[in-house]
């Protein structure tokens, strides 16, 4: 996490040279204004990297529910940072709690907080795991992300529709099979295997 502010004008700056860079004209009337638009619009693409995902688990509430907690289906939008082009999908989160639990709102804070930053999806799904397991002291987590990557869609090998699937288990998702399936089911509603 960085406390230093985006640097607006840097971007606009390197954003006019870019439109220079591929022959086009930035002082042209569509492009005007693109340069501070863009900035704009990248301080909330990145936002997540003047949040701190850990801050939304500070306060759990104790419980003695002792059950599987799923959340599925928490949409995403993230950047690639190979070429900073969007990936898209769906987040589903599964905790085996150990006395603590949080909001479910939270889940969905974190997974923004990790996402809008420069990302991999692969990295997005450990970050998230890591923490809940973490931050909850839970038994154990399980984190599958779904997304398509406009990188393969547009550019490249140009496969429309292919979606990427990651996923992240721990503790005893992990280690433990039965609970891990019933994780698996829970998390892709009986889909993915
Ligand atoms: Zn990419």
């Amino acid at each position: 996490m960085t406390e230093q502010p985006q640097d607006n004008s840097a971007i606009a700056d390197a954003v006019r040279s870019m439109l220079e860079a591929i022959g086009e004209d930035p002082g042209r009337e569509g492009l005007a204004d693109t340069p501070d638009r863009v900035a704009r619009m990248y301080e909330e693409l990145f936002a997540g990297l003047r949040d701190d995902p850990a801050s939304y688990l500070e306060v759990g509430f104790s419980e003695e529910y002792d059950e599987m907690v799923v959340l599925r289906d928490i949409p995403f939008h993230s950047m690639c940072e190979h070429h900073l082009l969007p990936f898209m999908g769906k987040t589903h989160v599964a905790y085996l709690p150990r006395g603590k639990v949080c909001g479910l709102s939270k889940l969905a804070r974190v997974v923004e907080a990790y996402a809008r930053r420069p990302q991999l999806q692969e990295r997005l799904t450990q970050e998230i795991a890591h923490l809940l397991m973490d931050r909850l002291d839970a038994k154990g987590v399980g984190v599958i992300i779904e997304a398509t990557h406009t990188c393969m869609t547009i550019r490249g090998v140009k496969k429309p529709g292919a979606v990427m699937v990651t996923s992240c288990m721990l503790g005893l998702f992990r280690s433990n099979s039965a609970t891990r399936a019933e994780a698996m089911d829970l998390l892709t509603g009986g889909g993915v295997k």
